[in-house]
């Protein structure tokens, strides 16, 4: 979901912006669409309490376009990076890595079917790893981590895509942070990448110039045309995010919207979530019915009551909540009375 609000906005805006013509039709170069870009970042900053020692960068090819850059930047190609595997963007992430890069699988909870994220203690780091990569959250698994592993001075780099902006971070802790837009940031299209300015200036040679920090940092994002709609738009997302009390309200209200959905879905035995309480999503809560045979049932029902996109992944099937920060509470409130309702009818 994207807020009302911006929505509202950039429909109105959407043939005539700032008097002229729409922000798709002018010039990337203009001066109009530069101070966009550049209150777009510093609001970014703002949000994030991002330090001066950081480049904000406004890439494109999505967050997979990243699992590749990511190694290409940080890592010569004998070097070994670690990389934990939480579930299914984990996999994605590690298999691309591995055709750049040794990796190492610190920590696997496969076996858990991704219902679990690993123990600190549990992780096997190697000393002198290019760097750390993990997936904060799984937006496939609904699993999240409930804390920022301690990587002993190797850099941290984090898929953030599924949890970004929904609640305050220390970036300090992170060497790199990436995110494709589509959940809380805007329309797909613009990939924010936050990195630590001492890894920036190390991609190996043979580096696509797109893919290269240092590169991409010279040209402040725009060494060819970026999407300036989703570029715009994460703009007004970002000041609809300061308006609406900055990441500690969205924390709140996440928390309680998670609280709520995550209760009904425990205090029916209808209606089964295979997480681990300590690790479960603040964004995407997948659940099952105790008898599957009825999810079909519960999707035409739910699509008909005006409940939209409740599909598991393909990859896993099932039913999936996502609640992003543009998800209002009445939103979350309408899918729990739905579910007691239908429990009441088919339990
Ligand atoms: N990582 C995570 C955690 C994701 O949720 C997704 C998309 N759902 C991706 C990576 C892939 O992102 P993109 O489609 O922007 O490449």
């Amino acid at each position: 979901m994207l807020p009302v609000p911006v929505l509202e906005r950039a429909r109105d805006e959407l043939l005539e912006w700032q008097g002229g013509m729409s922000v798709m039709e002018v010039s990337h170069r203009s001066k109009a669409f530069i101070a966009v870009a550049r209150q777009a970042e510093a609001d970014l900053r703002d949000l994030l309490a991002i330090p001066a020692s950081y480049k904000v960068l406004f890439m494109q090819g999505g967050a997979t376009a990243q699992f590749s850059a990511v190694p290409l930047n940080l890592a010569a190609a004998d070097a070994t990076a670690d990389y934990l595997n939480t579930g299914h963007w984990s996999e994605r992430t590690i298999a691309e890595a591995k055709r750049f890069v040794r990796v190492n699988v610190a920590a696997d909870e496969a076996a858990s079917r991704y219902s679990t994220v690993p123990a600190q203690s549990s992780l096997r780091l190697t000393p002198g790893a290019a760097y750390v990569h993990y997936t904060p959250n799984e937006t496939i698994h609904g699993v999240e981590f409930p804390y920022v592993p301690d990587t002993a001075g190797v850099p941290l780099v984090a898929d953030m895509s599924s949890t970004i902006l929904s609640r305050p971070l220390d970036v300090a802790r992170f060497g790199l942070i990436y995110a494709g837009a589509q959940k809380n940031i805007g329309p797909a299209g613009i990939t924010v990448v936050i990195v630590h300015e001492g890894l920036v200036g190390r991609a190996r040679a043979g580096t696509p110039l797109v893919f290269d920090y240092r590169a991409v940092a010279e040209a402040e994002s725009m060494q060819n045309t970026p999407p300036t709609f989703g570029w715009y738009f994460a703009g007004l997302v970002f000041q609809w995010l300061k308006r609406e009390g900055g990441l500690a309200a969205m924390a709140e209200r996440n928390r309680a919207k998670a609280a709520m959905l995550y209760s009904a879905i425990d205090n029916s035995s209808f209606y089964v979530n295979p997480v681990d309480r300590e690790c479960r999503s603040w964004m995407n809560v997948p659940f099952r019915l105790a008898k599957p045979e009825l999810e079909p049932v519960f999707l035409a029902e739910a699509g008909a009551a005006g409940l939209a996109n409740l599909a598991g992944h393909r990859a896993v099937g099932g039913l999936r909540a996502s609640i992003y920060n543009a998800m209002p509470a009445e939103g979350v409130k309408a899918l729990v009375d739905f579910m007691r309702e239908f429990e009441r009818r088919h339990g």
